[in-house]
């Protein structure tokens, strides 16, 4: 029986211990702390790898806190376009969303996708009729917003901007992130799971790496990866699937792969960002080139652990 494990992360990026506010940080440490030992759960009662990254993400989209569901991030239009994707690395079978304004959670969009559909990836409209047609949650637009939200674009307008959720300009306390999940179930299976808003002030139409199987999300026989940062760069790299291709070509680690990823290839195309990732021995890796990264885990049965900052374990 392999060993349990969950990792989730919301979104990495300039989080300075400094300028964070002393309330705000432990709202982050407790969502975190209750979708991480939530995951756990679904794990230990004998749940799949794919139903607790779906689970995990769809907890992290209803969390305010976080840019993604609830509390993403708008777009220069000032509406909200959410991409989300999943992946199941037993059967190689994916789903995924892309500009959806209406359906409550992505992340659900994204696995009826791969459930029920012959295709991966739906956008736009097509995406919000077929998440319909599924019997999933429709919402106004509107319902993803809040005054935080609205308050980041005036200023990334202001200053011509098109912000990653947790760098540029904006307080500290509004740098939150993209979200996401990768689990190894007991049956010794792994799934990756990402939900986005993408970047303040980002055109209309703009989609990100989160929707893109191998690029913000990845989950294989070998390794599941979620990502979070510069969406243009991940996608030029193929960052999620890149792990994958040096683990699975170049006999390379978990750890120097995605060390390779996340501090020579990403920076060296101007990105920055963090990804999670853990590969079917139950090795667990959660590295960022920024400052920070919200991320929690959990292994088997032992306590969960979350960080935010850099010199945290
Ligand atoms: N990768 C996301 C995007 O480009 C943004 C993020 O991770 O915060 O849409």
């Amino acid at each position: 029986m392999a060993i349990a494990t969950i990792a989730i992360h919301g979104g990495a990026g300039a989080i300075a211990r400094a300028s964070m506010d002393a309330d705000k940080e432990l709202l982050y440490r407790q969502a975190l702390l209750q979708i991480v030992a939530s995951a756990q759960a679904l794990l230990a009662a004998g749940g799949s790898a794919l139903d607790a990254v779906t689970e995990a993400v769809r907890q992290l989209e209803e969390c305010p806190l976080f840019n993604a569901g609830k509390g993403a991030v708008l777009t220069h239009a000032g509406t909200h376009e959410l991409d989300a994707s999943v992946m199941d690395g037993r059967t190689r079978e994916a789903g995924a969303v892309a500009c959806v304004g209406r359906v409550r959670n992505p992340v659900l969009a994204a696995r009826a996708v791969l459930e029920t559909s012959p295709h991966v990836l739906f956008t736009g409209r097509g995406a919000e009729s077929f998440a319909e047609q599924q019997g999933l949650e429709m919402v106004e637009n509107s319902f993803f917003s809040t005054p935080e939200r609205r308050a980041q674009l005036e200023q990334a307008i202001a200053t011509q901007q098109t912000l990653l959720d947790h760098d540029g300009t904006l307080p500290p306390d509004r740098k939150f992130g993209t979200v996401g999940a990768v689990a190894l179930d007991q049956a010794g299976n792994l799934a990756a799971a990402t939900s986005t808003g993408g970047m303040t002030n980002k055109q209309a139409g703009r989609v990100g790496d989160t929707p893109l199987p191998g690029a913000g999300c990845y989950a294989s026989h070998l390794v599941a990866v979620s990502c979070t940062g510069t969406g243009e760069v991940f996608m030029r790299t193929l960052a999620a699937y890149d792990i994958a291709a040096q683990m699975e070509y170049g006999g390379l680690s978990l750890q120097q792969a995605s060390d390779n990823v996340i501090h020579e290839k990403i920076p060296a195309l101007g990105g920055s960002g963090g990804l999670i990732a853990i590969d079917a021995s139950g090795q667990l890796v959660l590295p960022f080139n920024s400052e920070g990264m919200y991320r929690g885990y959990a292994v088997a049965d032992e306590l969960p652990v979350v960080a935010i900052y850099r010199e945290e374990s």
